[in-house]
């Protein structure tokens, strides 16, 4: 018999906890020849959420419950949830019932004609605000443009993964996981499961601002050195402009065009030469530390799928 094994970061859901279960539990129940376990990650709550868990995990066995010193966020909490995760695939889904857990069968479809990754794409999102669509949309066309690996808009952190693809992001160190980056730089048979996002069940996002511009970082940063090129082109542009003021002036000088003030073309020229001077030095040094970044990060340089006739 199969195994699947459902991860769910809550922080601060005392007024979702209990439904999310019954509603989860439902589906697996029905779940023929699939066992289960229901991960429940609590991220540092300090409400019921950690004593509705436990409640839950004394009544079923299947339910396990990893608890935070503090909040870590919800990254860190996923992270967690896929280092004791021991089914062959693996549901990752938000608490608050966003993502409804009545898509898990046709997901599991999925999987088994051979998907290793199946993750979300949202088709609509009700209940989130014109700012929060439109932050987003932003977010993922900037990282797109910036970063070398494709990744899928519209989509969170709701998705069915294989075992396999689990293992290679176990074995990844680095901090500060992007994860929908990962599971999509990851490679493997990707699929786009299209479904309609619902309003959050109850209770407000865990979300704000501060927390997504984080998430934002940690993805372009995470995924991209294309950042610090840019200041390469700069210090180039400045140079350019060095020398445009220096030939404007002896010119102007020559055919007495108008009169500079005495002083002004040394200053001008000195002020852009420099500066481009030294955007270019700094970029040549961000060159060597975005190579000591990407080393540090210790990422595999690949990730073998299958090996044939090699033990
Ligand atoms: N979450 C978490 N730690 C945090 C913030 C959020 O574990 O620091 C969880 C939260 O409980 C929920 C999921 O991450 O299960 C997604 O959060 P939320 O629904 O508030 O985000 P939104 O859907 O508004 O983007
Ligand atoms: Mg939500």
């Amino acid at each position: 018999m199969k195994k699947i094994s459902i991860i769910i970061p809550m922080y601060y859901e005392e007024e979702v906890a209990e439904e999310c279960y019954s509603r989860l539990e439902k589906v697996l129940i029905n779940l023929k020849n699939y066992e289960y376990e229901i991960i429940f990650v609590n991220d540092g709550s300090k409400d019921k959420t950690l004593e509705i868990l436990t409640n839950i995990a004394k009544q079923n066995e299947n339910v396990k419950v990893i608890s935070f010193s503090r909040n870590f966020g919800h990254q860190a909490a996923v992270t967690a949830g896929l280092r004791f995760v021991t089914g062959d695939v693996v549901l990752i889904i938000d608490a608050d019932l966003q993502d409804p857990p009545e898509l898990l069968p046709e997901m599991l479809k999925l999987w088994e004609q051979g998907n290793e990754v199946i993750y979300g794409e949202r088709k609509s999102r009700e209940g989130e605000s014109k700012f929060k669509l439109f932050t987003a949309s932003m977010f993922y066309k900037t990282l797109n443009a910036l970063s070398d690996v494709e990744i899928p808009k519209n989509t969170g952190d709701f998705r069915l993964v294989d075992r396999k693809v689990v293992d290679t992001i176990n074995s990844m160190p680095e901090h500060n996981k992007f994860l929908r980056g990962l599971f999509s730089w990851v490679g493997y048979k990707q699929y786009a499961f299209k479904y309609e996002r619902k309003e959050r069940f109850a209770g407000e996002t865990k979300y704000p601002l501060k927390k997504m511009l984080k998430l934002a970082a940690d993805g372009i940063i995470g995924f991209s050195t294309k950042p610090l090129k840019i200041l390469g082109g700069l210090g180039i542009i400045s140079i350019i402009i060095s020398f445009i003021i220096l030939i404007y002036s002896l010119l102007s000088f020559a055919f007495k065009w108008n009169d500079l003030a005495p002083g002004w073309t040394s200053i001008m020229v000195s002020i852009t030469f420099f500066a481009g001077v030294q955007l270019l030095a700094v970029w040549i040094l961000s060159e060597y530390i975005a190579r000591i970044y990407d080393e540090s990060k210790q990422r595999p340089e690949y990730v073998i799928e299958q090996k044939i006739n090699i033990k």
